[in-house]
């Protein structure tokens, strides 16, 4: 696989770069994204051919397609990162909540949501890269909640990466904290920031652009790299799953191999559902592809009538967290795939000067090919949950999203796969809420939900509130840079 850039080529970068290098600088030319050149075929010969195999099995010989550049010891390694889920002989099962509807459940890794499908893998494949060129990498990252504890969890004890993470002080919920804050190993560094998401995410945008910063990490031979969803290494593993859960649909006969299906993605940076439209267009087959929200439904507006305008809107807290974003960086892939870099270039220019951009028809009609939109909003959730919750389906808040665009979106009565990207247990107060239980704080809720459903409480969850906390610093957004050097 070779790869070129969303916004072409400045003539200083190179103009086409492998996976590996995609992956340890994962930013283009004037600010794009790094996007395959060309895609391998999933055609029925290859599906049937992995009608009994197991994830590992599926995903190797995937990622061998894709002719990556990376030795085949390194791969089945990242792979056995999957031996860590509750059950390592299916890392995704399937459940049947209703006829033609499954629940495809992506959070059964150690940090319980699906950031760990993507994140542990690639934490190893990177991990070894810099091993093997003898380099130190710096990975920060800023999280609301998710991609914190998973990153940190991949990175942990690697050699050549350290990890600096940022959370929003006061912003997450307990489980979320307590996994960054609890992580210990010498090349992880947590910090809480005062302020919300966005003053962190914002405080770290600065210092990654600021020149004295980079010249001290040059100083320090240290290099940078990111590991959230702009990063390619973390959408390649975001296709396998989808390949995988649609046969699991065949090997359970629930659709013969080559039946169209829906996929429902509940989104926010986009990287879960550019993993399905890359599996479609490599030959999987899917009608289309439902994108969910919260009430920030910019992604709904994009889809349903081709605007992306961030000046009208402000970021909304929702209980859906991982889903409160305005600038949805995989949009650009779905942008560059369909119109071209000429055409993305200009849009994310605009986006930048203007804060909008708007869609020609014809390019509306060309998202809407394998698109289509709807958000749901807090209440709706909290109904959603607990109106299978009756049913004795216990679903976060992010997956509840869902059930509404399979219930109203779908324009065909064909087999849908709603993905769900958390366990409860993440999220455990506001599942509470909806099932009538009082519980305002996560341990509480975990038990009280528990003690309701009969459902058991993961041993890595509970296993947090004993202990030790090993990160206990909170700073100030304007002290970021100091306290991050001072641990260079
Ligand atoms: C990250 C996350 C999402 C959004 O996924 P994207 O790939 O960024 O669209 C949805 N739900 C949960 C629970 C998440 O952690």
């Amino acid at each position: 696989m070779q790869f070129v850039e969303t916004r072409g080529n400045d003539g200083k970068k190179p103009a086409i770069v492998t996976f590996s290098e995609a992956i340890l600088s994962p930013s283009g030319s004037f600010g794009g994204l790094y996007v395959p050149k060309s895609f391998p075929n999933i055609d029925s010969n290859f599906l049937t051919k992995h009608k009994n195999s197991s994830y590992k099995e599926l995903a190797f010989d995937f990622l061998k397609m894709c002719e990556i550049d990376i030795d085949d010891e390194i791969i089945k390694e990242a792979l056995n990162r999957y031996d860590l889920y509750d059950d390592a002989s299916n890392p995704v099962p399937l459940s049947k909540i209703e006829n033609d509807c499954f629940v495809s459940e992506l959070y059964h890794g150690p940090t319980r949501a699906f950031k760990d499908m993507a994140l542990q893998p690639f934490g190893h494949i990177l991990s070894s890269l810099a091993a093997k060129k003898n380099q130190n990498y710096l990975i920060m990252a800023a999280t609301s909640g998710d991609t914190g504890p998973a990153t940190l969890e991949t990175f942990k004890n690697q050699t050549n990466v350290k990890v600096v993470c940022l959370y929003p002080e006061g912003g997450t919920s307990d489980v979320q904290r307590l996994q960054m804050v609890t992580e210990d190993a010498k090349n992880l560094h947590v910090f809480g920031v005062v302020g919300d998401f966005d003053d962190t995410q914002n405080a770290l945008k600065n210092l990654l652009a600021s020149e004295d910063f980079n010249k001290a990490l040059k100083d320090k031979h240290i290099e940078l790299s990111a590991a959230n969803s702009v990063n390619f290494g973390r959408i390649i593993f975001q296709i396998i799953y989808h390949i995988y859960s649609y046969i699991e649909l065949v090997k359970n006969d629930e659709i013969k191999l080559g039946d169209k299906i829906y996929i429902v993605v509940p989104s926010g940076n986009f990287g879960n559902a550019l993993g399905g439209y890359y599996a479609k267009k490599m030959g999987l087959p899917i009608e289309k592809i439902l994108i969910t929200s919260n009430q920030n439904n910019i992604l709904t507006d994009w889809i349903k009538n081709g605007s992306y305008d961030l000046t009208t809107r402000h970021l909304i807290q929702t209980i859906s967290p991982a889903m409160d974003i305005l600038k949805s960086s995989n949009v650009e892939r779905i942008l560059h795939d369909k119109f071209g870099e000429k055409r993305t270039k200009e849009l994310m220019d605009e986006l930048t000067a203007s804060g909008k951009y708007h869609l020609s028809e014809d390019e509306i009609e060309e998202i809407k090919k394998d698109f289509d939109a709807s958000y749901s909003s807090d209440e709706e959730c909290l109904e959603m949950i607990g109106e299978y919750a009756k049913k004795d389906y216990i679903m976060d808040p992010h997956t509840a999203t869902c059930i509404k665009a399979y219930k109203t979106l779908r324009d065909q009565n064909l087999p849908t796969i709603i993905y769900s990207t958390a366990e409860w247990t993440k999220f455990s107060p506001t599942v509470a809420k909806a099932l009538g239980i009082d519980a305002k704080e996560d341990l509480n809720a975990l038990d009280l939900i528990s003690k309701k459903t009969g459902l058991k409480i993961p041993d890595m969850v509970i296993g947090l509130f004993d202990k030790p906390i090993v990160h206990n610093k909170v700073i100030d957004k304007n002290s970021i840079k100091e306290n991050i050097l001072a641990i260079l």
